[in-house]
Protein backbone atom coordinates (compact mmCIF):
# COMPACT_ATOMS: atom_id res chain seq x y z
CA UNK A 1 0.00 0.00 0.00
CA UNK A 2 0.96 3.14 -0.95
CA UNK A 3 1.51 5.75 1.83
CA UNK A 4 1.39 9.62 0.89
CA UNK A 5 1.41 12.74 3.34
CA UNK A 6 1.38 15.34 1.16
CA UNK A 7 1.71 19.18 2.55
CA UNK A 8 -0.96 20.98 0.56
CA UNK A 9 -4.91 20.41 -0.45
CA UNK A 10 -4.23 20.71 -3.58
CA UNK A 11 -1.47 18.28 -4.03
CA UNK A 12 -3.50 15.70 -1.78
CA UNK A 13 -6.60 15.80 -3.80
CA UNK A 14 -4.43 14.94 -6.99
CA UNK A 15 -2.96 12.24 -5.16
CA UNK A 16 -6.15 10.95 -4.61
CA UNK A 17 -7.02 11.12 -7.81
CA UNK A 18 -4.38 9.18 -9.80
CA UNK A 19 -4.75 6.25 -7.55
CA UNK A 20 -7.78 3.02 -8.38
CA UNK A 21 -8.50 3.31 -4.82
CA UNK A 22 -7.22 6.02 -2.48
CA UNK A 23 -8.92 6.99 0.96
CA UNK A 24 -7.85 9.78 3.01
CA UNK A 25 -6.72 9.01 6.76
CA UNK A 26 -6.20 12.03 9.16
CA UNK A 27 -6.57 11.30 13.24
CA UNK A 28 -7.15 7.35 11.75
CA UNK A 29 -9.68 6.42 14.87
CA UNK A 30 -11.57 4.57 12.27
CA UNK A 31 -9.28 4.32 9.41
CA UNK A 32 -6.64 1.85 11.31
CA UNK A 33 -9.20 -0.56 12.73
CA UNK A 34 -10.66 -0.86 9.47
CA UNK A 35 -7.66 -1.37 7.90
CA UNK A 36 -6.14 -3.43 10.75
CA UNK A 37 -9.46 -5.75 10.45
CA UNK A 38 -8.95 -5.83 6.60
CA UNK A 39 -12.23 -4.51 5.56
CA UNK A 40 -11.10 -2.39 3.47
CA UNK A 41 -7.69 -2.37 1.37
CA UNK A 42 -7.05 0.77 -0.44
CA UNK A 43 -3.90 0.98 -2.67
CA UNK A 44 -3.20 4.21 -1.52
CA UNK A 45 -3.47 6.73 1.96
CA UNK A 46 -3.14 9.80 1.81
CA UNK A 47 -2.52 11.28 5.37
CA UNK A 48 -3.77 14.81 5.06
CA UNK A 49 -2.53 15.55 8.58
CA UNK A 50 0.26 17.98 7.38
CA UNK A 51 -1.94 20.45 5.40
CA UNK A 52 -1.70 23.45 7.19
CA UNK A 53 -4.65 25.58 8.09
CA UNK A 54 -7.22 23.50 8.50
CA UNK A 55 -5.95 22.66 12.68
CA UNK A 56 -7.85 26.47 13.34
CA UNK A 57 -10.62 27.20 15.00
CA UNK A 58 -11.64 31.03 14.16
CA UNK A 59 -14.41 33.23 15.56
CA UNK A 60 -15.27 36.01 13.42
CA UNK A 61 -18.55 37.78 14.86
CA UNK A 62 -21.03 35.49 15.55
CA UNK A 63 -19.55 33.00 12.40
CA UNK A 64 -17.69 30.02 13.43
CA UNK A 65 -15.01 27.83 11.38
CA UNK A 66 -13.77 24.95 12.61
CA UNK A 67 -10.89 23.32 10.60
CA UNK A 68 -11.18 19.77 9.73
CA UNK A 69 -7.81 18.32 11.51
CA UNK A 70 -8.80 20.39 15.30
CA UNK A 71 -8.89 17.09 17.38
CA UNK A 72 -12.28 16.83 19.47
CA UNK A 73 -9.66 17.64 22.43
CA UNK A 74 -8.30 20.44 21.08
CA UNK A 75 -11.91 21.89 20.31
CA UNK A 76 -12.67 20.75 24.20
CA UNK A 77 -10.24 23.66 25.17
CA UNK A 78 -11.28 26.13 23.22
CA UNK A 79 -13.44 29.21 24.36
CA UNK A 80 -16.27 28.00 22.37
CA UNK A 81 -16.91 25.08 24.19
CA UNK A 82 -16.93 27.09 27.23
CA UNK A 83 -19.57 28.99 25.93
CA UNK A 84 -21.48 26.37 23.99
CA UNK A 85 -23.05 23.89 26.39
CA UNK A 86 -24.54 21.53 23.43
CA UNK A 87 -20.59 21.29 21.57
CA UNK A 88 -19.28 20.59 24.73
CA UNK A 89 -21.64 17.73 25.95
CA UNK A 90 -21.47 16.26 22.82
CA UNK A 91 -17.46 16.39 22.62
CA UNK A 92 -17.27 14.54 25.89
CA UNK A 93 -19.75 11.60 25.55
CA UNK A 94 -17.47 10.61 22.50
CA UNK A 95 -15.31 7.72 23.41
CA UNK A 96 -12.34 8.64 25.79
CA UNK A 97 -9.11 10.62 26.44
CA UNK A 98 -6.94 8.97 23.77
CA UNK A 99 -9.57 8.60 20.99
CA UNK A 100 -10.65 12.67 21.60
CA UNK A 101 -7.05 13.69 21.35
CA UNK A 102 -6.38 11.64 17.77
CA UNK A 103 -10.33 11.73 16.21
CA UNK A 104 -10.50 14.79 13.78
CA UNK A 105 -13.62 16.39 13.83
CA UNK A 106 -13.88 16.21 9.57
CA UNK A 107 -12.74 12.69 10.19
CA UNK A 108 -15.94 12.04 12.38
CA UNK A 109 -18.18 13.58 10.27
CA UNK A 110 -16.54 12.23 6.33
CA UNK A 111 -16.77 8.86 8.02
CA UNK A 112 -20.47 9.21 9.26
CA UNK A 113 -20.98 6.21 11.69
CA UNK A 114 -24.62 6.87 12.66
CA UNK A 115 -23.58 6.42 16.43
CA UNK A 116 -21.13 9.85 16.30
CA UNK A 117 -21.79 11.97 18.64
CA UNK A 118 -21.10 15.02 17.10
CA UNK A 119 -23.23 15.13 13.85
CA UNK A 120 -26.69 16.07 16.46
CA UNK A 121 -25.24 18.96 17.96
CA UNK A 122 -24.00 20.06 15.08
CA UNK A 123 -27.49 19.33 13.04
CA UNK A 124 -28.61 21.64 16.04
CA UNK A 125 -26.83 24.32 15.31
CA UNK A 126 -27.56 24.33 11.48
CA UNK A 127 -24.15 23.48 10.48
CA UNK A 128 -22.33 23.38 7.30
CA UNK A 129 -19.87 20.80 5.91
CA UNK A 130 -17.13 22.20 3.92
CA UNK A 131 -14.88 20.61 1.55
CA UNK A 132 -12.66 20.89 -1.90
CA UNK A 133 -12.50 18.87 -4.94
CA UNK A 134 -9.29 20.48 -6.38
CA UNK A 135 -11.70 23.09 -8.41
CA UNK A 136 -14.37 24.22 -6.25
CA UNK A 137 -15.38 24.85 -2.49
CA UNK A 138 -18.64 23.10 -1.13
CA UNK A 139 -21.05 23.61 1.58
CA UNK A 140 -22.83 20.76 2.52
CA UNK A 141 -25.95 21.38 4.60
CA UNK A 142 -24.98 19.06 7.33
CA UNK A 143 -29.12 17.53 7.35
CA UNK A 144 -28.32 16.56 4.07
CA UNK A 145 -24.81 15.16 4.09
CA UNK A 146 -25.21 12.09 5.42
CA UNK A 147 -27.10 9.47 2.82
CA UNK A 148 -26.91 6.44 4.54
CA UNK A 149 -24.73 4.13 6.80
CA UNK A 150 -21.28 5.05 6.36
CA UNK A 151 -22.02 7.10 2.63
CA UNK A 152 -21.72 10.77 2.77
CA UNK A 153 -22.75 13.53 -0.08
CA UNK A 154 -18.47 13.46 -0.86
CA UNK A 155 -16.80 12.48 -4.22
CA UNK A 156 -14.02 9.87 -3.56
CA UNK A 157 -11.27 12.51 -3.84
CA UNK A 158 -13.10 15.27 -1.75
CA UNK A 159 -11.57 16.75 1.27
CA UNK A 160 -13.64 18.29 4.08
CA UNK A 161 -12.29 21.23 5.02
CA UNK A 162 -14.11 22.53 8.14
CA UNK A 163 -17.31 23.05 10.15
CA UNK A 164 -18.82 26.31 9.78
CA UNK A 165 -21.89 27.87 11.70
CA UNK A 166 -23.34 31.02 13.37
CA UNK A 167 -23.77 30.95 17.23
CA UNK A 168 -27.10 30.21 18.57
CA UNK A 169 -28.12 33.12 20.25
CA UNK A 170 -26.75 34.07 23.84
CA UNK A 171 -30.37 33.77 26.11
CA UNK A 172 -30.81 29.85 24.29
CA UNK A 173 -30.13 26.92 25.92
CA UNK A 174 -28.38 23.53 24.63
CA UNK A 175 -27.16 20.13 25.63
CA UNK A 176 -26.41 16.53 24.36
CA UNK A 177 -27.74 13.68 26.27
CA UNK A 178 -26.64 10.10 25.48
CA UNK A 179 -26.83 6.67 26.93
CA UNK A 180 -24.02 3.58 26.86
CA UNK A 181 -23.85 0.49 27.29
CA UNK A 182 -20.58 0.79 29.07
CA UNK A 183 -18.32 4.02 29.99
CA UNK A 184 -16.42 5.78 27.06
CA UNK A 185 -18.30 3.11 24.69
CA UNK A 186 -20.48 4.33 21.62
CA UNK A 187 -24.17 6.32 22.26
CA UNK A 188 -27.39 3.69 22.20
CA UNK A 189 -29.49 6.64 22.09
CA UNK A 190 -28.48 10.06 21.68
CA UNK A 191 -30.20 13.33 21.36
CA UNK A 192 -29.09 17.08 21.32
CA UNK A 193 -31.35 19.86 22.16
CA UNK A 194 -31.27 23.76 21.11
CA UNK A 195 -33.56 25.98 22.94
CA UNK A 196 -34.33 29.78 21.72
CA UNK A 197 -36.92 31.35 24.10
CA UNK A 198 -38.33 35.17 23.30
CA UNK A 199 -35.87 37.51 23.93
CA UNK A 200 -38.36 39.88 25.10
CA UNK A 201 -40.78 37.66 27.13
CA UNK A 202 -37.88 35.05 27.90
CA UNK A 203 -40.95 32.56 28.04
CA UNK A 204 -42.38 32.05 24.88
CA UNK A 205 -40.08 29.08 22.83
CA UNK A 206 -39.33 30.69 19.14
CA UNK A 207 -37.18 27.81 17.78
CA UNK A 208 -36.49 24.66 19.08
CA UNK A 209 -33.78 22.04 17.54
CA UNK A 210 -33.71 18.61 18.39
CA UNK A 211 -30.92 16.05 16.09
CA UNK A 212 -30.37 12.45 17.22
CA UNK A 213 -27.71 10.02 16.62
CA UNK A 214 -28.11 6.05 16.95
CA UNK A 215 -31.76 5.83 15.84
CA UNK A 216 -31.45 5.56 12.14
CA UNK A 217 -28.82 4.78 9.25
CA UNK A 218 -27.81 8.27 9.68
CA UNK A 219 -27.48 11.34 11.91
CA UNK A 220 -30.89 12.77 11.98
CA UNK A 221 -32.77 16.29 13.30
CA UNK A 222 -36.34 15.40 14.28
CA UNK A 223 -38.94 16.34 11.63
CA UNK A 224 -40.09 19.58 12.07
CA UNK A 225 -43.71 19.03 12.48
CA UNK A 226 -42.71 17.58 16.02
CA UNK A 227 -39.83 20.24 16.83
CA UNK A 228 -43.08 22.76 16.32
CA UNK A 229 -44.65 21.42 19.56
CA UNK A 230 -42.02 23.17 21.27
CA UNK A 231 -42.65 26.56 19.61
CA UNK A 232 -44.87 28.98 20.01
CA UNK A 233 -45.73 28.04 23.84
CA UNK A 234 -43.82 28.19 27.44
CA UNK A 235 -42.94 24.85 27.46
CA UNK A 236 -44.01 22.57 30.17
CA UNK A 237 -43.78 18.82 31.45
CA UNK A 238 -46.62 18.09 29.34
CA UNK A 239 -45.29 19.22 26.08
CA UNK A 240 -42.11 17.45 26.79
CA UNK A 241 -44.09 14.14 26.82
CA UNK A 242 -45.52 14.77 24.28
CA UNK A 243 -42.56 15.41 22.09
CA UNK A 244 -40.38 12.34 23.34
CA UNK A 245 -43.28 10.17 22.47
CA UNK A 246 -43.24 11.71 19.26
CA UNK A 247 -40.39 11.16 18.48
CA UNK A 248 -40.22 7.51 18.46
CA UNK A 249 -42.26 7.83 15.12
CA UNK A 250 -38.80 9.35 13.67
CA UNK A 251 -36.79 6.99 14.61
CA UNK A 252 -35.59 3.88 12.15
CA UNK A 253 -34.45 1.65 14.54
CA UNK A 254 -32.88 -2.13 13.15
CA UNK A 255 -32.64 -5.19 15.36
CA UNK A 256 -29.15 -5.25 15.94
CA UNK A 257 -26.50 -7.01 18.29
CA UNK A 258 -27.18 -4.00 20.81
CA UNK A 259 -30.39 -3.92 23.38
CA UNK A 260 -33.72 -4.70 22.27
CA UNK A 261 -36.01 -2.25 20.71
CA UNK A 262 -38.46 -1.29 22.52
CA UNK A 263 -35.37 -0.93 25.35
CA UNK A 264 -33.83 1.59 22.83
CA UNK A 265 -37.29 3.32 22.28
CA UNK A 266 -37.59 3.83 26.23
CA UNK A 267 -34.18 5.34 26.11
CA UNK A 268 -34.61 8.21 23.44
CA UNK A 269 -37.74 9.14 25.51
CA UNK A 270 -35.77 9.43 28.37
CA UNK A 271 -33.11 10.96 26.57
CA UNK A 272 -35.17 13.34 25.14
CA UNK A 273 -36.80 14.44 27.85
CA UNK A 274 -33.58 15.21 29.63
CA UNK A 275 -32.58 16.98 27.17
CA UNK A 276 -35.16 19.52 26.56
CA UNK A 277 -35.38 19.78 30.18
CA UNK A 278 -31.60 20.25 30.90
CA UNK A 279 -31.80 22.80 27.82
CA UNK A 280 -34.41 24.49 28.96
CA UNK A 281 -32.62 25.19 32.59
CA UNK A 282 -29.55 26.41 30.72
CA UNK A 283 -31.65 28.76 28.69
CA UNK A 284 -32.76 31.95 30.07
CA UNK A 285 -36.39 30.81 30.36
CA UNK A 286 -38.01 29.91 33.63
CA UNK A 287 -37.79 26.49 34.52
CA UNK A 288 -39.85 23.31 33.58
CA UNK A 289 -43.37 23.97 35.24
CA UNK A 290 -46.50 21.36 35.14
CA UNK A 291 -48.78 21.75 32.38
CA UNK A 292 -50.20 24.97 31.94
CA UNK A 293 -54.00 25.46 32.84
C1 LIG B 1 -12.30 2.73 20.49
C2 LIG B 1 -13.07 3.80 19.78
C3 LIG B 1 -14.24 4.28 20.35
C4 LIG B 1 -14.98 5.27 19.72
N1 LIG B 1 -16.12 5.74 20.33
C5 LIG B 1 -16.78 6.79 19.76
C6 LIG B 1 -17.90 7.38 20.40
O1 LIG B 1 -18.31 6.98 21.49
N2 LIG B 1 -18.54 8.40 19.78
C7 LIG B 1 -18.11 8.90 18.57
O2 LIG B 1 -18.69 9.83 18.05
N3 LIG B 1 -17.04 8.37 17.95
C8 LIG B 1 -16.36 7.34 18.52
N4 LIG B 1 -15.27 6.82 17.90
C9 LIG B 1 -14.96 7.27 16.53
C10 LIG B 1 -14.09 8.47 16.49
O3 LIG B 1 -14.77 9.59 16.97
C11 LIG B 1 -13.81 8.60 15.00
O4 LIG B 1 -13.00 7.53 14.69
C12 LIG B 1 -13.12 9.83 14.63
O5 LIG B 1 -13.89 10.96 14.87
C13 LIG B 1 -12.77 9.83 13.17
O6 LIG B 1 -11.85 10.83 13.02
P1 LIG B 1 -10.41 10.48 12.54
O7 LIG B 1 -9.70 11.79 12.38
O8 LIG B 1 -9.77 9.48 13.42
O9 LIG B 1 -10.72 9.86 11.10
P2 LIG B 1 -9.99 8.70 10.31
O10 LIG B 1 -10.10 7.43 11.04
O11 LIG B 1 -8.63 9.13 9.91
O12 LIG B 1 -10.93 8.66 9.02
C14 LIG B 1 -12.27 8.24 9.14
C15 LIG B 1 -12.93 8.30 7.77
O13 LIG B 1 -13.07 9.64 7.35
C16 LIG B 1 -12.34 9.89 6.15
N5 LIG B 1 -11.73 11.20 6.36
C17 LIG B 1 -10.94 11.60 7.39
N6 LIG B 1 -10.70 12.91 7.32
C18 LIG B 1 -11.33 13.35 6.22
C19 LIG B 1 -11.46 14.64 5.61
N7 LIG B 1 -10.93 15.74 6.14
N8 LIG B 1 -12.18 14.73 4.47
C20 LIG B 1 -12.77 13.64 3.92
N9 LIG B 1 -12.69 12.40 4.45
C21 LIG B 1 -11.98 12.26 5.59
C22 LIG B 1 -11.36 8.74 6.01
O14 LIG B 1 -11.06 8.47 4.67
C23 LIG B 1 -12.15 7.62 6.66
O15 LIG B 1 -13.05 7.09 5.72
C24 LIG B 1 -14.53 5.81 18.49
C25 LIG B 1 -13.34 5.33 17.90
C26 LIG B 1 -12.62 4.34 18.54
C27 LIG B 1 -11.34 3.86 17.91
Amino acid sequence: MQYYQPDSLSDAVDRLKEADEAKIVAGGQSMMPLLRQGLISPDRLVDITNIPDLNQVTISGRSVEIGALVTYSELLETDLCTELDLLRDAIEAIADVPVRNAGTIGGGVSHADPAQDLPPALQCLDAQVVSFDGKETRRHDLTEFFLDYYLTELAPHEIVTGIEFEMPPAHSGGTYASDTEAPGGWSTAGIAALIIPDEDDGETCVDARLAYCAGAPVPERVSSEIEETLIGNRIDREIVDEVATAIISDLELIDDVGDDIEYRKHLFRVMTKRAISTALERSEAPPLVEASQ
